[in-house]
């Protein structure tokens, strides 16, 4: 497949296990165990996505097809992996650091990811906050004068229609103490037909607007997602990326040099390199910590600094988030001599001080 051409416009979103079935991405016998797993979560795949798919194992399509394994909940799983539901001053706004917080207008996703961690409340249902609760919610960040940051999330906020988008960051501009505000999503590479001039104006702010760009491999980041970076960064909002290390998609060190380097080539600055989520049946996902960090120190010194992401875990519980690795820096010695070892790319370790 030639990811610079433009992808020809193909058929609509795929939503249910029949239309799955006539697509020939899932086996018809699988047809029960998904009816199961649609119970619980919802599935979306809109055209960008599925015009990637070229196998129905391949690391595009486990990240939307739905699976049997998801029915299967392990112990350590947990329907609020993150905490996020104890810190929520009031509904749509998710308070764990001092100088930010989280708001989240809608739950709708232009696709579902099957790790999610939010995946027992996002969904096509909506989840769209009311006026009266986004107002409230505003509210809330006026009386919070050390909030500087508030971060749109959801869901993915630009699913929001350009007028509401538009109403939320004017709101939100007009609080003296924000300063930034930042959009993590999905759209650009899931939807990036939605990124039309209305909803580009209505991200205009005086305040410093950042997206946080969320793509998983290489191959996400093809023409149209490309296009749609540059009529963010057109607009002088910077993009970021954050990715989740999963399992049979991107936890090799080729899936994953070539997805930082793609997000390079496309003008996004990896950020966050993320531990999977606690989340019910995503366990299939998984990749242990280790792993993670041998992965990552492969990269070190032979791929762009441009290119490094944080690893990071979300502490369960609603600790926050924290830095995996890998590092370099020895264990101070006992007799606290000043000089410390510190270990290069290639794993032999020197001294400084
Ligand atoms: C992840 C998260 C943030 C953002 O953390 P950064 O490290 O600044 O990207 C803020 N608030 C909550 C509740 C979060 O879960
Ligand atoms: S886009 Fe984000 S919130 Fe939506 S399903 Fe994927 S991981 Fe979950």
């Amino acid at each position: 497949m030639n990811d610079d051409a433009p992808s020809t416009p193909h058929q609509g979103t795929l939503r249910t296990a029949d239309s799955l079935i006539q697509a020939g991405l899932v086996p018809p016998d699988q047809r029960e165990a998904l009816l199961r797993v649609a119970r619980d979560y919802a599935t979306a795949i809109p055209p960008a996505f599925s015009n990637l798919i070229e196998h129905p194992d391949d690391p595009i399509a486990r990240q939307v097809i739905p699976d049997p394994r998801e029915s299967t909940q392990q112990p350590h799983e947990d329907v609020d992996p993150i905490g996020d539901d104890a810190l929520s001053p009031v509904p749509g706004v998710v308070h764990r650091y001092e100088d930010r917080a989280l708001l989240k207008p809608l739950l709708i996703c232009p696709l579902y990811c099957r790790f999610c961690f939010r995946r027992e409340h996002v969904g096509p249902g909506g989840g769209l906050l009311s006026d009266e609760a986004l107002e409230a919610a505003f509210q809330w960040f006026e009386a919070h004068p050390k909030i500087r940051e508030v971060i749109l999330t959801g869901g993915d906020p630009l699913m929001l229609s350009p007028r509401r988008m538009e109403k939320i960051i004017s709101r939100l501009s007009a609080i003296p103490h924000i300063e930034t505000i930042r959009l993590h999503t999905r759209v650009p590479v899931a939807a990036p037909e939605r990124l039309t001039p209305a909803l580009l104006d209505a991200l205009e702010s005086d305040c410093s607007v950042w997206v946080v760009l969320h793509a998983n491999h290489a191959r996400e980041l093809g023409h149209d997602a490309r296009l749609a970076v540059r009529s963010l960064l057109s607009r002088a909002i910077p993009v970021l990326s954050q990715s989740v290390l999963l399992r049979g998609v991107n936890d090799t060190a080729e899936a994953l040099e070539d997805l930082f380097r793609a997000f390079i080539k496309a003008r996004v600055k990896p950020y966050y390199l993320h531990h999977l989520d606690p989340a019910p049946g995503t366990a299939h996902f998984h990749v242990p910590v280790e792993e993670g960090r041998a992965l990552l120190a492969h990269l070190r010194g032979r791929v762009t600094g441009l290119a490094w992401p944080t690893y990071v875990v979300d502490i369960p519980g609603g600790k926050g988030k924290v830095p995996l690795g890998p590092d370099y820096l020895l264990p101070q010695s006992e007799d606290k001599n000043p000089q410390r070892q510190v270990k290069a790319p290639n794993g032999t370790v020197h001294a400084f001080t």
